[in-house]
């Protein structure tokens, strides 16, 4: 179903502004209880950076190529040009399938000036399932090298031949099947979807600004503010030729795989897009600023991948910060560390972490309390401190991870127009079962051993079993991945306070004790449990 273009209701209970994970979810949940749901996303798709895809946008032609030209002529706009036009569309409007909007320097326009310039507004968005999807790919690379110790034979096993080209739009089009599902779930719950810019001009008027320029305010009692983040990036000033390089959405849009690349950042996506690349045949440079990547995750976490990771060909750069980029855009690209060291790559990606999407939304103006990110502080019920005016998702800073959006937006639901039994109901930020899709896989959950130490000093006991999995038997030595299991308990009764695992199948072990963790589960429930036999998992039930 099709975004509607003017407000059903002279007054909402609700209006969300995002239509990604949190938004989505929240709207749905609170129009499933009859509330009056309005819900705003500026793309052309809904579903947020967890699904979607690099889109071009839609803009009429009177609002979009006229209003560059206007803009271009009076000179505040001069350096954003359209890459390219394309034909007008059967309903009359010019499409502009411009992948990003370019500036002369054949540089992406900053999130600012999309947001002030409208004609570039859309925000390219693109996360956990082509990241997921990706992940799959390398894991396949992988299956296919250890196919020869498995004693299969025939043309290309022991060695995959990946054809990115290929797989890429493959991938894509998968997206968009799932972005047409987000349309007609939303709209199929009684939610009135409208395809705009918000921006609030009171805490009960949201004022939603059409792709063909018109406007229109929505009232409301609550505004719920789901407008998410985006890759936070180095500027020219503080690193020459930073803009040379591009974040994560920049690497979904990638058309070929790149033969070397660079990887800045210490976090999720860093790790993740360089092991991809790395499985997938690519040089991968990586470059941290301390010794360890991954430092607030529990040390046995870190410490067993770190070593993986360089022993699989990645080139990890420790306690480096980059200084300068030299060459040109689609060429070879020189990065510069401030230990001296030169490296040369195709490509380099930032992945130093993100922030909320809060400027020209209106709420600062109407004193709504940010963080330094610009993050909004909410309360535990999601509440900011202006009345009326509430957050969720990864715009409030806490827990960046879609189930986190989504079961917010839920909760809020469920508390603001649910049942009574919900009257209270609001997330509990706490043990957040959380995977990082590296190679192997980390699953993770509750207080690491740092955090656990400082929590309850010296009352805790650490359970560890490290160990390959049987899978790896078949395989020569130096392919055999580590796994680690690491168990944190406290008190006399050894209630689970922290359960930490790499390897195979980690990504998949962790969600089931996850459940036992936040139950409360001892150690002893843990050892009461049957082992399931042969499997990784059965070694958290086994622990000595
Ligand atoms: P978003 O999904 O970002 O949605 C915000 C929406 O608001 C967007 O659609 C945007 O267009 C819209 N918007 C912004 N401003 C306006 C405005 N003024 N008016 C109208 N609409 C507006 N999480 C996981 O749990 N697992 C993973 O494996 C995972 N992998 C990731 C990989 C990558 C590369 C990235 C970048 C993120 C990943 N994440 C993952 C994080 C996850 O994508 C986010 O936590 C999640 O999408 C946050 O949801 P949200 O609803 O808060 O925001
Ligand atoms: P993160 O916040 O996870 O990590 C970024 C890291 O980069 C920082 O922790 C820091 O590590 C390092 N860093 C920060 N600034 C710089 C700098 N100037 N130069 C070099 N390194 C720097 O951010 P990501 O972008 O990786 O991911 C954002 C969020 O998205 C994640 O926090 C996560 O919540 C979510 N996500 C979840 C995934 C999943 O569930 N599997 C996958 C991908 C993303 P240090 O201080 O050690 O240098």
């Amino acid at each position: 179903m099709p975004p509607v273009s003017a407000p059903k209701y002279d007054h909402y209970d609700i209006v969300f502004i995002g239509g990604g994970s949190g938004g989505v979810a929240g709207s749905r949940r609170a129009a499933s209880y009859g509330a009056k749901v309005a819900l705003i996303e500026a793309t052309p798709k809904l579903g947020g950076t967890c699904v979607n895809v690099g889109e071009y946008n839609v803009l009429p032609l009177t609002t979009s190529v006229v209003q560059w030209l206007a803009r271009a002529a009076l000179g505040a706009f001069a350096h954003v040009i359209p890459s390219r036009l394309a034909p007008v569309a059967e309903n009359g409007e010019q499409q502009l399938p411009f992948r990003r909007a370019e500036t002369a320097n054949g540089m992406r326009p900053t999130h600012e000036s999309q947001i002030r310039g409208e004609l570039c507004y859309f925000l390219t968005a693109t996360g956990c399932v082509p990241k997921k999807i990706m992940w799959h790919a390398a894991d396949i690379a992988d299956k296919i090298r250890h196919a020869e110790g498995y004693k299969f034979q025939g043309p290309g096993i022991g060695h995959p031949q990946f054809d990115w080209k290929t797989f890429k739009p493959q991938r894509d089009a998968y997206i968009k099947r799932l972005n047409g599902i987000y349309d007609n779930n939303v709209t199929k719950e009684g939610v009135d979807y409208h395809h705009g810019t918000a921006k609030l001009i009171s805490p009960k008027e949201v004022e939603v600004t059409h792709p063909d320029g018109k406007k229109y305010v929505l009232k409301t009692d609550l505004v719920c503010v789901a407008t998410g983040g985006r890759p936070t990036l180095p500027s020219e000033e503080q690193i020459p030729g930073a803009s040379l390089g591009i974040d994560s959405d920049g690497f979904f849009d990638l058309e070929e795989q790149p033969k070397r690349v660079a990887v800045v950042g210490a976090g999720y996506i860093a790790v993740e897009l360089a092991g991809v690349l790395n499985t997938l045949g690519t040089e991968t440079h990586l470059i941290i600023r301390h010794e360890h990547f991954l430092r607030t995750f529990d040390p046995a976490l870190y410490e067993t991948l770190g070593s993986w990771a360089e022993h699989t060909g990645i080139h990890i750069h420790k306690q480096s910060k980059v200084v300068r980029v030299d060459g040109q855009k689609g060429q070879t690209l020189t990065v510069h560390t401030d230990k001296g060291e030169t490296i040369q790559v195709d490509t380099l990606i930032w992945a130093i972490g993100r922030h909320a999407n809060t400027e020209g939304l209106g709420v600062e103006e109407l004193g709504v309390k940010l963080d330094k990110k610009g993050d909004i502080i909410t309360n535990e019920y999601q509440e900011s401190n202006v009345p009326g005016i509430l957050a969720i998702g990864d715009v409030q800073g806490r827990a960046l991870l879609t189930p986190v959006a989504i079961a917010a937006g839920r909760r809020l639901a469920n508390r603001l127009y649910g049942p009574p039994k919900y009257k209270n109901d609001k997330l509990s930020y706490e043990d957040i079962p959380t995977v990082v899709f590296s190679h192997p896989p980390i699953g993770t959950v509750g207080l690491t051993e740092p955090e656990a130490r400082k929590k309850y000093g010296d009352d805790i006991k650490i359970y560890k079993s490290s160990f390959r999995a049987l899978y790896f038997s078949m395989v020569p030595e130096k392919e055999k991945e580590p796994s680690v299991y690491k168990l944190i308990v406290t008190g006399p009764e050894e209630k689970v306070v922290g359960i930490h695992i790499i390897g195979l199948g980690s990504d998949e072990v962790i969600q089931g004790f996850a459940v036992a963790l936040k139950m409360g589960a001892t150690k002893e429930d843990l050892d009461n449990t049957v082992a399931i036999h042969p499997t990784s998992s059965e070694e958290l039930v086994t622990l000595r």
